[in-house]
């Protein structure tokens, strides 16, 4: 079967819950139907926050291809931990999947390694979907050293995990943090670079069922960029920050991902 091919719009701190509803509304009035021409599967998230999940849900349809996703999960499943929200909450609000390790928390949060592997695998294990997000900085890509990098963020989130819970429901993106909010994005080539060699350590790691992850770009992805970066091959989607915030540009990177060769 053909990897899923995601969009996914994370909403960050931004819209008050009439906002929030109001985007999605707007953005599941226009989308494409589950299952676009030559039986591709469309699966689009959003990514609201917390406090608007509840708004938004009932707008996410059963049969897709929306999908509700939250921005960060705690890495236990319940207990004396202020502030924190579980696995089992995010179902009980109807989410779907998470972003976990995105470099925001891992920058202004001190969100690390061992704090992102927990959370990978506590979601994984409540059977939410985990859009598992790593990237370098700006010193480590001029450095050179960004492959090896982004490598070893994979490998300590991922190398205790077992392998029954690499399936379907986890989700990688790369997103390299000098391009996010910023207006540069990685070249075709070098995204498409990035991602060869993350799924060569999934395959290393967990054989067809990790070669076989879907593994989106994020990073300053707008209507006119999408396409560069779908056609370099081994992009199987995008995570959408900025442009998420505009449904019809959101919408217009939908359709380019649904139609890419
Ligand atoms: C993001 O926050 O994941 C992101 C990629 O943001 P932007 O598209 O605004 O760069």
């Amino acid at each position: 079967m053909p990897r899923s091919r995601w969009t996914i719009g994370n909403w960050k701190q931004n819209l008050l819950r009439d906002a929030a509803e109001e985007l999605a509304t707007a953005v599941v009035g226009d989308l494409p139907e589950p299952v676009a021409e030559g039986g591709k599967q469309v699966r689009v998230g959003i990514a609201p926050s917390y406090v608007a999940l509840d708004v938004v849900r009932p707008w996410v349809r059963p049969q897709g291809p929306l999908f509700l996703f939250a921005q960060d999960v705690a890495a236990q499943d319940e207990g004396a931990f202020t502030g924190e929200v579980g696995p089992a909450m995010l179902h009980d609000v109807g989410v779907h999947g998470t972003l976990v390790g995105h470099s925001e928390r891992r920058i202004h949060f001190g969100e690390t390694d061992q704090g992102v592997a927990r959370k990978v695998q506590v979601a994984l294990e409540a059977e939410l979907r985990v859009v598992l997000c790593v990237g370098e900085g700006l010193e480590i890509r001029e450095s050179g050293e960004h492959e090896t990098y982004v490598v070893s963020q994979l490998s300590a989130a991922l190398s205790n995990l077992p392998l029954e819970l690499v399936g379907e429901r986890l989700i990688l993106a790369y997103e390299p943090v000098w391009a996010i909010g910023t207006g540069k994005t990685a070249t075709p080539r070098d995204a498409a670079g990035m991602h060869r060699r993350l799924r060569a350590w999934m395959e290393q790691q967990f054989g067809a069922a990790g070669a076989d992850r879907s593994i989106l770009y994020g990073g300053s992805v707008k209507p006119n960029n999408a396409a560069a970066l779908m056609a370099a091959g081994d992009v199987d989607g995008f995570l959408v920050g900025g442009a998420s915030l505009e449904a019809e540009a959101f919408l217009q990177i939908v359709r380019l991902v649904v139609s890419a060769a």
